[in-house]
């Protein structure tokens, strides 16, 4: 099964306590192509300027993503720069352009149209809505958001909500998004607005699935060292969207292996900056890791 992305596709500038990295290539879409490409075919939908390195997704190429959906357009590449605390966990955004994507119009090409997996990326709602109304019938919709977009455009978030099945969200825009500080009633609220299951990422500290009645958590993977976060919410949508479409239905067991692969994705690229570790990592690496995340709570 396929799965489109859609998102942004940045140059990040980034520091972190452990250093600084400019012109780094980031966004929604290249973490989650690049992590979700180990599981299922990936097609990216995003749009970048005449400023753009021409062989800047060469990695993405490599590992088999489509990237005819990729616009190249006059103007310059959207920016993003965050700086993270002396906690990891928290991070603020010192500057954002959203440069092309300000104005673009996705028209996706033909062979996108019959994916049964769709992936709407940080990155306004309304193009998130664009891109869901040129799938003919996905069967299955996620989607991420930031507190840029649930502070400067919540009614088009809202409307879209109600035609997405799983978001994803980290604990701090959850509590933004629902006007609730626990994490419990924040997921329950969410789940009043649309979707049937809402996962909240918590950084190191793991994530957790709220669906119906079930809950289910994974712990992060304990690592000496986190180099630098940026993209762990997208390299893990992007193991937990492809382990789904990999496994090829919704279960509950599916589910929780999703999860647990997201959880595995979003712990390798944390592990350098940008999507450096990703580039570098094999299938082999992805289980075994998956393997030590299920001895994590396992007991004799
Ligand atoms: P994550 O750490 O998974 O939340 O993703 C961080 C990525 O999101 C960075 O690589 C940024 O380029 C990108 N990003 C930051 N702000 C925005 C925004 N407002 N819209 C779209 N992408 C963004």
């Amino acid at each position: 099964m396929s799965i489109v992305v859609v998102g942004s596709v940045f140059y990040d500038t980034i520091e972190t306590p452990h250093g600084r990295a400019e012109r780094q290539l980031g966004g929604s879409a290249t973490h989650f192509a690049l992590a979700a490409s180990f599981f299922a075919p990936v097609r990216m939908v995003a749009a970048v300027g005449d400023d753009f390195g021409a062989d800047a997704l060469a990695v993405h190429r490599a590992r088999g993503v489509d990237l005819e959906g990729v616009q190249r357009r006059a103007g310059t590449t959207g920016r993003w720069t965050g700086r993270y605390h002396e906690d990891m966990n928290v991070r603020d955004t010192l500057d954002l352009d959203l440069g092309v994507f300000a104005d673009f119009q996705p028209e996706l090409p033909p062979s996108y149209r019959t994916a049964e997996y769709l992936f709407l990326g940080n990155i306004d709602p309304t193009l998130q809505e664009n891109v869901l109304e040129q799938l003919a019938r996905p069967a299955v919709v996620a989607a991420d958001t930031m507190n840029h977009w649930i502070d400067n455009a919540r009614p088009a978030l809202e409307k879209l909500l109600r035609r997405v099945q799983i978001l994803l969200i980290n604990d701090e825009e959850a509590r933004l998004l629902s006007g609730e500080h626990n994490l419990v009633r924040a997921a329950r609220r969410i789940l009043g607005m649309g979707p049937s299951s809402v996962l909240i990422k918590r950084g190191e500290y793991g994530v957790i699935h709220f669906s119906g009645d079930s809950v289910f958590a994974v712990p992060a993977f304990p690592l000496e060292d986190v180099f630098d976060p940026t993209g762990a919410g997208d390299a893990f949508a992007g193991g937990f969207l492809g382990s789904l479409a990999r496994a090829g239905a919704l279960g509950e067991r599916n589910v929780r292996q999703a999860i647990v692969y997201g959880s595995v994705m979003g712990s390798f690229i944390v592990e350098d900056f940008g999507f450096e570790r990703l580039s570098r990592l094999e299938a082999e690496d992805v289980e075994r890791r998956y393997r030590q995340f299920l001895a994590l709570t396992e007991v004799a």
